[in-house]
C-alpha cells in the first residue's frame, strides 16, 4: 500500500438518516466513487483467507479474541441468498508476525495476506476511529485483490461482550460491521444495519446482520448477483480503500449527530431482540 496512490475518502452519511430509507439501503463500494455506475468492488475470486497478527488486545485474551473475530466475518460468509447457499469461501490461515498493513504489488493477489491487527500503541487514523478496513482493488474491474482489518487497542478498550459492559467496545459488534467492509459494502442508509456507520460503545446491535446487510451481501455474491465473475487475466490497477472514519463507533464528529445516535440507541434497546438472516 505504500506505494500506491489513491486512498479515497468516503463522505460521511450520517446526515442521510434524516432522510427517508429506501427500501434497499445498503450501499456497495463502486470502483470509482464518483460514479455509481461503475463496477461494485467485489472478491471475483469468491474465497478469502485471513491471518492474525500474533498480538492481542489488553484487556480480551488472544484465544478467545480471534475465535469472536471469525465467528463475525463467518456470519457473512454462511449467509443464504435467495435460501441458496452462497459460494464464498472464507477461511483462516492462522497466526503471523513481523507484518505490515497493505498491499504488495510486485508479489501480486497470491502474495499478500489479508491481515487483522490489532494496533496497541500509535494508532494512525485519528483518535476517532475504532477499527480500519483498507482493501485494495482493480479501479476498473472492482475485483478486490486484498484486504486488512485494523483494531484501535491504543484509544478504546474492547469487550468479548458488551451486554455486561456497556462503557466498553463490544468486538464482534465492531468486526462484524467491518467484515461488511472487507466484503464490498459500504456504509447503509438504515439505522438499524450492521453497516450503518455508527454506534455507541456498548452496542451489540451488530452482530446480528440486518435482512439489509443481507441483500446488500447478495447484490454482490447472491446467485442472481448480475456480475460476472472474471478469472485470470486482469491486469490489477491498485487502488485502495479505506472504510469511512466515520464508522468510528465510538464517538460523534458533532454534538448533533452524537444526539441523533443517542436517540436511536434508545429506540433501538427498547426493541432490541435477537436479530437473525431473515431468509
Ligand atoms: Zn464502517
Amino acid at each position: 500500500m505504500r506505494a500506491l496512490s489513491g486512498v479515497m475518502a468516503l463522505a460521511s452519511v450520517l446526515v442521510s438518516v434524516l432522510a427517508s430509507v429506501p427500501a434497499d439501503a445498503f450501499v456497495l463500494y463502486r470502483a470509482d466513487a464518483k460514479d455509481p455506475k461503475s463496477a461494485p468492488l467485489r472478491w471475483f475470486s469468491l474465497r478469502a483467507t485471513l491471518v492474525f497478527d500474533v498480538g492481542a488486545p489488553e484487556e480480551i485474551e488472544a484465544v478467545p479474541a480471534r475465535a469472536a473475530i471469525e465467528k463475525s466475518f463467518r456470519q457473512w460468509a454462511t449467509l443464504k441468498c435467495d435460501g441458496e447457499a452462497t459460494p464464498f469461501e472464507l477461511t483462516f490461515g492462522g497466526t503471523v508476525s513481523g507484518r505490515e498493513v497493505g498491499y504488495l504489488q510486485d508479489a501480486g493477489p497470491s502474495g499478500n495476506e489479508n491481515l487483522v491487527i490489532w494496533v496497541p500503541a500509535g494508532w494512525a487514523h485519528g483518535k476517532k476511529v475504532l477499527a480500519l478496513t483498507s482493501l485494495t482493488y482493480d479501479t476498473k474491474s472492482g475485483e478486490i485483490v486484498d484486504g486488512d482489518l485494523e483494531l484501535n487497542d491504543a484509544d478504546y478498550e474492547f469487550t468479548l461482550d458488551a451486554a455486561l459492559d456497556k462503557t466498553a467496545i463490544d468486538l464482534r459488534n465492531t468486526v462484524t460491521h467491518e467484515a461488511g467492509h472487507f466484503l464490498g459494502l459500504d456504509h447503509s442508509l438504515e439505522s438499524e444495519a450492521t453497516m450503518f456507520n455508527t454506534a455507541p460503545p456498548g452496542e451489540i446491535l451488530k452482530r446480528d446482520l440486518l435482512e439489509d446487510d443481507v441483500n446488500g451481501y447478495c447484490a454482490l455474491y447472491g446467485p442472481d448477483a448480475p456480475l460476472k465473475v472474471i478469472t485470470g487475466g486482469t491486469t490489477a490497477v491498485p487502488g485502495t480503500r479505506t472504510s469511512n472514519p466515520a464508522c468510528s463507533l465510538g464517538t460523534r464528529p458533532s454534538a448533533s449527530a452524537w444526539l441523533l445516535v443517542v436517540l436511536f440507541a434508545l429506540a433501538l434497546q427498547a426493541r432490541r431482540e435477537p436479530r437473525v438472516d431473515r431468509r
